[in-house]
């Protein structure tokens, strides 16, 4: 399968390009992504296949539908990935909540959130075409919290690749950032700044147009590459399990095989829902795709107006950081797909240049067949953990969000899958005080209390972050990250 591009073709490059192309430079003409050249056709053979197979199995015969230029060998070493989840026999569990409610839960990898999902297949591809090619890469993570962790993981240790994370010092939990700087391995460079999530991107950003980090990264002949959600080699692992969720929904008994479902997600950058959006354009029987926002509700304007303005908006800090985005990345995917490279190319330049792009009154409907949207504020998020936690269900404050979307855009009397991207653990102070009413606890408190009204363990692995060497101590002012960085090279 070939890739191309969404805001057409600058002449430079090349017209099309393999997978492994797409993954190593994600970056296409005049700023674009790449998508697939034609999504493979699925069907209801294929649903009817797999009723009783294992993930690995699906995955492996859904990437080969994709037909990527990537060894077999390699695609099962990297699906094998998964065996390391809480249970290797099922790596994505579906729990019933109540009649027509079900939870997929996202976060059974290493680091405890859904980006594992992508990051652990991901990041040992990447390695193994990077070694083929006698490359080696440089992936630049700027990180609000969970692509920090994840990323590091997936990459540590692997060969032709070295990762430099850059981190708000104040601006991650307690968890997050001790997943991150107590990472040990010769290839990866972790940097808290001293800053907010906005000064570790803007950090990075002039990073990529400095000279002499550019001149340093040629002698030693260092490409660059991207571990966010732009890179298709994430989206592709994130169709997968939409189509598992539904397969789960029939095997259990709820949903007929061919009805339609609602797929309700918490959104920030559209990674997940455009697997979504892709597995229903395979032939996932979808009603619609719900999209979940916070405060930062861009995308809820998008949906219901056609119009995405980011010129009157500020970030807002929210209990559900992840999701606090104005640049939603992915949404560009959906707007090639819908309304092609020219167009896409046209709003993406209005929004660059003006800060505002407008659909049409016909495009917006088209939008709509597909999309519905709410955003929820941080206190109705408390109010859900708190009245979910009644009802026998610990969650996170990003899953939070979907409840309230569920309310408003589920109308019909149908199945809905609601996602949870985040274990409990990684936000606790939020849920601490959703559910006690202590407020500002550290980590280690929230984490001890909520464990005891919940009657749950602290899993292993978070409690031994607390007692782990920390390796990478450097918080430094924005502008000594370059000589930091030349200097880990
Ligand atoms: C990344 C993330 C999200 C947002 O996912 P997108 O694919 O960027 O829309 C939601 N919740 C959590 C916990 C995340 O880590």
């Amino acid at each position: 399968m070939k890739f191309i591009q969404t805001r057409g073709c600058d002449e430079n490059r090349p017209q099309s390009v393999s997978f492994s192309e797409a993954i190593l430079s994600p970056i296409a003409s005049f700023g674009g992504l790449y998508v697939p050249e034609k999504l493979p056709e699925l069907g209801m053979d294929f649903l009817n296949k797999h009723l009783n197979s294992s993930y690995k199995e699906l995955a492996s015969d859904m990437l080969s539908r994709f037909d990527i230029d990537i060894e077999q060998s390699v695609v099962d070493e990297a699906l094998s990935l998964y065996d390391n989840f809480d249970d290797s026999k099922n790596p994505v569990p579906v729990v019933k909540l109540k009649d027509n409610l079900f939870v997929s839960e996202l976060y059974h990898g290493p680091t405890r959130a859904f980006k594992d999902m992508a990051l652990q297949p991901f990041g040992h591809i990447l390695s193994c075409v990077a070694q083929q090619r006698d490359e080696n890469y440089l992936i630049l993570v700027a990180t609000s919290g969970d692509t920090g962790p994840a990323a590091l993981e997936t990459f540590k240790n692997r060969k032709n690749i070295q990762v430099v994370c850059i981190y708000p010092a104040n601006g991650t939990s307690d968890v997050q950032r001790l997943q991150m700087v107590s990472e040990d391995a010769s290839n990866l460079k972790v940097i808290g700044i001293d800053g907010n999530f906005d000064d570790a991107q803007s950090a990075l950003k002039n990073l990529l147009s400095s000279k002499s980090f550019n001149k340093t990264l040629k002698e030693k002949n260092i490409l660059l590459s991207a571990a966010n959600s732009v890179n298709f080699g994430r989206i592709i692992f994130q169709i997968i399990y939409h189509i598992h969720n539904y397969l789960e929904l029939v095997r259990q008994g709820s949903t007929k095989m061919g009805d339609n479902i609602y797929i309700d997600v918490p959104s920030g950058n559209f990674g997940n829902v455009l697997g979504a959006y892709y597995a229903m354009k395979m032939g996932l029987p979808v009603e619609k795709l719900i999209i979940a926002s916070n405060e930062n509700n861009i995308l809820t304007s998008l949906i219901q107006t056609g119009i995405y303005d980011i010129g009157d908006k500020e970030l807002i800090m929210t209990t559900s950081p992840a999701m606090d985005i104005l640049k939603s990345s992915n949404v560009e995917r959906v707007l090639y797909d819908l309304f092609g490279a020219k167009r896409t190319k046209e709003l993406m330049h209005d929004l660059d240049t003006k800060k505002v792009y407008r659909l049409t009154s016909d495009e917006l409907v088209k939008l709509q067949e597909i999309f519905v949207a709410d955003y929820c504020s941080d206190e109705e998020g408390r109010g859900y953990i708190k009245s979910s936690f009644k009802d026998g269900y610990l969650m996170d404050p990003h899953t939070a969000t979907c409840f309230k979307a569920y309310k408003s855009c589920a109308t019909k009397n149908i199945d809905t899958v609601i996602y949870s991207t985040a274990e409990w653990t990684k936000f606790s102070p939020v849920i601490a005080d959703a559910l006690t009413g202590e407020e500002n606890a550290q980590d280690i408190k929230a984490l001890e209390s909520i464990s005891k009204k919940a009657k749950i363990e602290i899993p292993l692995m978070i409690k031994n972050l607390f007692h782990k060497t920390i390796i990478h101590k450097d918080i430094v002012k924005k502008d000594t990250i370059e000589s930091e960085i030349l200097n880990f090279l």
